[in-house]
């Protein structure tokens, strides 16, 4: 007898070599499994913290830096655990520069974006999770390519890592020089990458030389609603802040508008965000992108404020980015402004969020990493 193959061999590319992950990094291991590492290499294990202390206490990446450690050992450690995972492809700025998009170049040539974002009072990051995304949301830039694989835990880490980096130079003005807050809401759905991300987690909020030392309630993790990652997230001993991209109330629309939702409903779906916020104590936030006749009817806002009344819950209003060819726009603004009110009346707290890095395609579902279309440079931006 013969057997088939179980897949068959595809066109092109071979997917085992798209989905292949890249080699290991020190930000993949907890500070034991460094040791560990370093021990196996050959080397004292007091190396391992002094690399960590390089690359998550100093923000050193370059090998040649490191002058605690003798040369040698400096360049065999380095080979074995920092290699190059991140190849900066471009950088854009806008906003005054308050606003920085970087591609990304992964090893296998996937292509993944970040955003940096500075405020008065905190300096931002927005970094992807997977290359690509399988979730199919029609209003996102990212959904449209689908998913080409999920992130290794340190090329997660390190997006956040490069850009503490960069705000640590001093790059972005009127703005504190240390990186404080992290958000998951750049390319990919984190909770579909779910141990990984969890792993990128932990080395955020470690104190440094083994994480990045993060307060846990400054990341924020936001998800399409993949209901057993989120009740399994609320039982990691981790406080971050809960975003669900809930974007209709009732299900009819929300069935096209996040796809996921035909498998886990708003009512269930609300129900684990509700458990999410009993478990942590922090306040879910609720993320609604504003389309034009398509989810801003007034009572879609009432209905949406029935669901939410009483709920450890804040609404973060997104004006719709569109995206190249899509049918849809941004409500107009006196629609948004009667969607808040309605909301607020309802006794729900309410924001619209900013849309920094517009023009650099560094908004809300604008990340496509699509460095072959790309779109003309907009005045401003700089290369
Ligand atoms: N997969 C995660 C993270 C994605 S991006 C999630 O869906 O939550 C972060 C947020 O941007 C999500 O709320 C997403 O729905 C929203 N978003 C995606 N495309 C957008 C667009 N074109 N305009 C405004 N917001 C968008």
């Amino acid at each position: 007898m013969t057997s088939l193959p179980l897949i068959p061999a595809a066109s092109g590319a071979p997917a085992a070599r798209r989905a292949a992950m890249p080699p290991r990094h020190l930000a993949d291991l907890d500070l034991p499994g460094r040791q560990a590492a370093v021990t196996e290499l050959g080397e004292p294990a007091f190396r391992a913290k002094q690399m960590s202390t390089h690359y998550f206490g100093r923000l050193v990446r370059d090998p040649a830096a490191m002058t605690d450690l003798p040369a040698a050992v400096r360049e065999k450690l380095a080979g074995e655990l920092l290699p190059t995972l991140l190849t900066p492809v471009r950088e854009l700025a806008c906003d005054d520069g308050a606003t920085r998009k970087a591609l990304w170049r992964l090893h296998d040539g996937s292509l993944v974006e970040s955003v940096l974002m500075g405020y008065a009072d905190r300096v931002t990051v927005c970094i992807s999770s997977q290359a690509g995304c399988g979730m199919a949301c029609p209003f996102c830039a990212t959904g449209q390519a689908g998913l080409t694989r999920n992130l290794s835990t340190a090329e997660i880490v390190d997006q956040a890592v490069y850009l503490a980096g960069v705000a640590a130079s001093g790059a972005v003005a009127g703005s504190p020089s240390r990186l404080s807050h992290v958000v998951f809401m750049g390319m990919g759905e984190p909770l579909a990458n779910y141990a990984r991300v969890v792993a990128a987690i932990r080395r955020l909020v470690a104190p440094a030389p083994e994480g990045l030392g993060l307060s846990q309630r400054h990341i924020t993790v936001s998800t399409v609603g993949l209901v057993p990652a989120i009740r399994k997230l609320a039982g990691e001993d981790l406080s971050v802040t809960l975003a669900l991209s809930l974007h209709a109330p009732d299900d009819e629309l929300r069935d096209e508008l996040v796809p996921v939702n035909q498998r886990w409903k708003v009512s269930e779906v609300l129900d684990a965000a509700w458990d999410y916020a009993a478990r942590t104590g922090r306040r879910v936030s609720i993320e609604y992108a504003m389309i034009r006749d398509v989810n801003d009817q007034p009572w879609r806002a009432d209905l949406l404020g029935r669901l939410l009344a009483g709920k450890l819950a804040h609404v973060n209003l997104i004006p719709l980015n569109p995206t190249p060819g899509s049918r849809w726009d941004a409500s107009p603004k006196p629609v948004e402004r009667e969607f808040v009110r309605r909301l607020r009346a309802a006794g729900v707290s309410t924001t619209v969020r900013d849309t920094r890095g517009r023009e650099i395609d560094g908004a809300c579902g604008q990340l496509a990493a699509a460095e072959d279309t790309d779109r003309d440079a907009p005045p401003g931006a700089t290369a």
